[in-house]
């Protein structure tokens, strides 16, 4: 059984919906479903985030993925996309591994220390940020 790329739960062949990377990390709602676990996490490892360089390294991890994604009927919701057209992206995907790449947003390397993030789109990064940076607004004031 196939997992959803963004909840983790089982789908079948049927009921998945294709995205790209830039779809899935310029939409506030994705930051909605998906911040409050990296919070969890972060409160788990005892770092106290600053949370402008934590939310480009959130950001930059998930913009990176440069494969397709295919999400469950659920996740699919959170995206104002046709429905048809993606599950049959997903049909053509799923049976011939194709469009195989070319998704990535960034490249993100660790010196150190230190978190490189190189953008490969910068006007999609920028919209990354501002769509994470308003969930987790959103988030604080809830
Ligand atoms: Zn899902």
């Amino acid at each position: 059984m196939r997992k959803c790329d963004i909840c983790n739960g089982s789908i079948s062949g049927e009921e998945s919906y294709f995205l790209t990377t830039k779809e899935v990390v310029t939409a506030e709602g994705y930051w909605r479903v998906v911040l409050p676990s990296f919070a969890q996490l972060w409160r788990q490892m005892g770092m106290k985030a600053r949370v402008g360089e934590q939310l480009l390294h959130v950001v930059a991890r998930i913009a990176r993925l440069d494969t397709p994604w295919v999400v469950c009927l659920r996740c699919f919701g959170l995206f104002p996309l046709d429905p048809a057209e993606r599950k049959s992206k997903a049909e053509e995907y799923l049976s011939t591994g194709k469009p195989a790449g070319g998704f990535a947003l960034c490249r993100l390397e660790y010196k150190g220390t230190d978190i490189v993030v190189e953008n490969i789109d910068d006007d999609a990064m920028m919209a990354a940020l501002r769509a994470a940076a308003a969930a987790d607004r959103a988030e604080g004031e809830a």
